[in-house]
């Protein structure tokens, strides 16, 4: 078997979980974002792991990962989507009880109108200027929503990851403006926001990545390992090269092993020279580019041949990695590719 094996440790997801949950504070419910296939884990197992440890909701991206998602933990647990309700979902929001995070006046006269009665809550721009509605759609259409009882208003931060960051606090004070007094369970914050302080919390925090194991959260526990097979090695000469482009040349006498896992799998091109492989706790360094489906890797200074090495392990976390490729953690995580064989640990 060539293919590599991403290892996902469910108990690592879980008490990153419960960490964001502590941090949430009392009084504040802490649901769990399981949006693009869990962050690319299995939104299913993910979501599975943190039904059993107690999340009570789930906020997914689009219907269709609603409706899966319902599917795996049946009927119990709100299941939220960010983007709302559009045309031709309203079977799949009604026989699935999701809730549509509307977004606009066309979400909810649709939603309105197409599904009367049903569940929903209302997602504010609070400056991000990507969904939601603006303040003054909102001051127009406040009183027609609040008659058919939201469940939920929610907004989104657009620095979080910054708490320095001035939009930080003009957002905050924007959601306030929009929605105090209004006696509707409120959400504001991921990750990011979870970290910036309880005045950030309102009712519901809706943490993601730090549950993956990723910045902002520092404290994370790594959730994932990528171990990839060696296929072969071979010993080259000093001034030969390896690779696409010939851009790599022995100096000395060395020995590269070619690694079951490329660009395809999402071991993106771009971390190029800075990336390395570990065997067990030893660092080897890419040799060569990135293919499509294989890595070249220097193991000269190694005893004896690895079956395998890591990609992602403790010593080098997803946000190592994205910081290698110029990218961010979410990236690499949501790019691992179908490939691989996903072995689970934990919270069976
Ligand atoms: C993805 C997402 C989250 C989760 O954010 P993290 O930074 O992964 O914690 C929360 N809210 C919205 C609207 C999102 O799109």
């Amino acid at each position: 078997m060539a293919t590599g094996t991403l290892h996902i440790d469910l108990d690592a997801l879980v008490a990153n979980w419960r960490a964001l949950n502590a941090l949430s504070g009392p009084g504040v419910e802490t649901a769990a974002v399981v949006k693009a296939d869990g962050y690319g884990l299995g939104a299913g197992r993910v979501a599975r792991a943190l039904s059993r440890a107690g999340v009570r909701r789930f906020f997914v991206a689009v219907a269709e990962e609603g409706a899966a998602l319902r599917q795996e933990l049946g009927p119990d647990p709100e299941i939220c989507v960010f983007s709302g309700h559009m045309p031709g979902d309203g079977d799949i929001l009604h026989d699935l009880t999701l809730t549509p995070m509307l977004n606009s006046i066309e979400q909810l006269t649709r939603h309105f109108e197409s599904l009367p009665g049903h569940r929903f809550g209302v997602q504010l721009d609070t400056g991000m200027n990507r969904l939601g509605l603006e303040p003054t759609e909102w001051e127009a259409a406040c009183p027609i929503v609040m008659a058919q009882a939201p469940r939920l208003l929610i907004s989104h931060l657009a620095c979080a990851d910054d708490p320095e960051d001035p939009m930080n606090g003009a957002q905050l004070n924007a959601f306030r403006d929009m929605t105090d007094g209004l006696n509707v369970p409120r959400s504001l914050s991921g990750t990011g926001g979870i970290l910036l302080g309880p005045e950030y919390h309102f009712d519901v925090t809706r943490p993601g990545i730090g549950m993956y194991g990723g910045a902002p959260f520092t404290d994370a526990t790594p959730v994932v390992r990528l171990s990839i097979p060696v296929i072969q090695t071979r010993d080259v000469a000093p001034g030969e090269t390896v690779g696409y482009g010939a851009s790599w040349t022995a100096e000395d006498a060395s020995v590269i092993a070619t690694l079951s896992a490329g660009y395809a799998d999402g071991l993106i091109r771009a971390m190029g020279d800075d990336a390395v492989l570990f065997a067990e706790e030893t660092p080897c360094p890419l040799a060569g580019r990135v293919s499509m489906d294989l890595l070249t890797v220097d193991i000269s200074h190694l005893t004896r041949v690895p079956a395998q090495l890591d990609i992602l392990c403790n010593q080098q976390t997803i946000d190592d990695l994205a910081a290698a490729a110029g990218t961010i953690g979410y990236e690499i995580l949501t790019s691992l590719g179908t490939r691989y064989n996903r072995r689970y640990a934990g919270s069976a």
